[in-house]
């Protein structure tokens, strides 16, 4: 990166933090017990749940998003409960992972990565299991599952499924519908759509799983991560243990732009903003590698010869730091996001970034494509380039 360059971090997660969240941290240091701390606690549940547009409980985690993750696990299901994992990526295989690590019975269900899962396949596997962890917005393929549909034809098969939501990048970027969806564990972390710095996780509860969470009959074997114990404390505004108090105070400034915002308008502009990015990428002669695109992330396969990583560090040259793609698919893709605090404007630069990283690269191009190209995305909502 050359002094002519400022730095932006494109990557999915984690992600731009707005300058009056980071002067937040620079705050003397409050104790943990005062009635401002208090305060902070409950300011971050209720903009949380604004922001999941429904009165889910609330659970605020001092780990990263899969903390939350482990901690609605073990919180939630019984010692070897059997669960089913439908994944078609990285993201979504790790929470099969982690409940068989934690002796639980998993099931998988896995569809290629890139594609997304079929509603019918998931809910053939669900017939007297305990839970479905499924990630909505698979980071790793930019991929956005249909979770309004699985979840329909799941609850159809099984009503008293616990649906956990790898809602990581999806919470706060894309439509969301809990309560509509009658979805029952979402998760999410404080590096990804609600752009603070990375540190906290949460977990938000239904009625259905507070139900389960009360009964007391969960795994035994947790202490730190006890969403039964957060609760009785989160409730008032206090934590069972030392939280990360700074983080939360920095994530009120960061949530407290976000809830202004009309929840369907937040929606739409960071869906127009990703299409922006698909869109100067096909114009430079790339391919959408998700077949149901995320508005948390452009998964992009660059023409042969070039490999993902070869445009990504030619970002990096720039400036701009976007990620290559993960597992076996790490040379093939580059992946931008714009989640973070960053606003349509932004799309635009990042189209002319990688016209010039494309140039540098050797393809061929007319100048103003890709630009234009990330435009006409943000006019329309451009749903071609929904489905590839
Ligand atoms: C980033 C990410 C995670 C991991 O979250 P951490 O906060 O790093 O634990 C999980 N799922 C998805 C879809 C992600 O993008």
């Amino acid at each position: 990166m050359s002094a002519f360059n400022r730095p932006r971090l494109l990557a999915p997660g984690p992600v731009e933090v707005s300058p009056d969240t980071l002067r937040s941290l620079s705050q003397t240091q409050i104790h943990h017990r005062t009635p401002e701390a208090r305060k902070a606690v409950l300011e971050a549940r209720e903009n949380l749940s604004k922001l999941l547009g429904t009165d889910f409980e609330v659970l605020i985690t001092t780990t990263s998003g899969t903390g939350a993750f482990e901690a609605a696990i073990v919180s939630l299901l019984e010692d070897g409960a059997e669960v089913v994992c439908a994944e078609a990526g990285k993201f979504g295989k790790r929470w099969g992972q982690m409940a068989e690590k934690l002796g639980y019975g998993v099931t998988y269900v896995s569809t290629e990565w890139g594609k997304a899962l079929r509603p019918d396949d998931v809910a053939a596997a669900v017939e007297g299991k305990k839970a479905l962890f499924i990630t909505h917005s698979e980071t790793s393929t930019g991929v956005l599952h249909d979770l309004q549909a699985i979840a329909k034809a799941v609850r159809a098969v099984n009503p008293d499924l616990l649906i956990y939501v790898d809602a990581v990048t999806s919470f706060a970027v894309a439509e969301l519908r809990p309560t509509e969806w009658d979805l029952d564990v979402i998760v999410s972390g404080s590096q990804k759509g609600v752009a603070a710095p990375p540190g906290l996780g949460f977990a938000m509860l239904s009625p259905r799983a507070l139900e389960v969470l009360n009964s007391g009959k969960a795994n035994p074997r947790r202490y730190y991560l006890d969403l039964a114990k957060e609760l009785k404390s989160q409730k008032n505004g206090e934590t069972a243990q030392t939280p990360a108090i700074n983080l939360i105070q920095a994530l009120n400034v960061s949530t407290s732009r976000l809830v202004s915002i009309p929840l369907e308008d937040l929606w739409t502009e960071k869906e127009k903003m990703n299409n922006a990015l698909v869109a100067a990428g096909l114009a430079l002669g790339c391919t959408n590698f998700a077949e149901r695109v995320s508005p948390a992330t452009a998964a992009l396969v660059p023409p042969a010869p070039l490999s993902g990583k070869q445009v990504a560090d030619a970002m990096k040259a720039r400036g701009a730091r976007a990620a290559a793609g993960q597992d076996a698919f790490k040379d093939s893709m580059f992946r931008i996001s714009l989640m973070g605090y960053y606003d349509r404007y932004d799309a635009l630069a990042v189209a002319g970034i990688l016209e010039d990283v494309f140039a540098g690269l050797g393809v061929q191009f007319e100048r103003g494509v890709a630009v234009k190209a990330a435009w006409d995305a943000l006019k329309n909502a451009a749903p071609e380039l929904v489905s590839k």
